[in-house]
């Protein structure tokens, strides 16, 4: 059985960089050196060139929620594979 997975993306053009994602949930984002926004943390990308989105294991759902919910501009978004 193939292990579930969530889908995450974030709208980094918009980002404010305020760091409230990776205070909530470390495990799946960070903060870029290069842009100063929040990307997805290397491990989970789908295209290591492409910061913006990841498939990281549904057990990260919590706090990937939490993230969403909090993000003050609300261009964090995620769907269930
Ligand atoms: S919570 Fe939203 S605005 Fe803040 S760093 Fe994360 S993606 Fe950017």
């Amino acid at each position: 059985m193939t292990e579930a997975k969530i889908r995450v993306w974030i709208d980094r053009e918009q980002c404010i960089a305020d760091m409230v994602c990776v205070s909530l949930c470390p495990d799946v984002f960070e903060m870029s050196e290069e842009d100063g926004k929040a990307q997805i943390a290397a491990k989970w990308r789908v295209d290591s060139n492409n910061p913006a989105e990841g498939l990281v294991p549904a057990e990260l759902k919590d706090c990937v929620s939490a993230a969403v919910e909090a993000c003050p501009v609300s261009i964090i978004h995620f769907e269930e594979k």
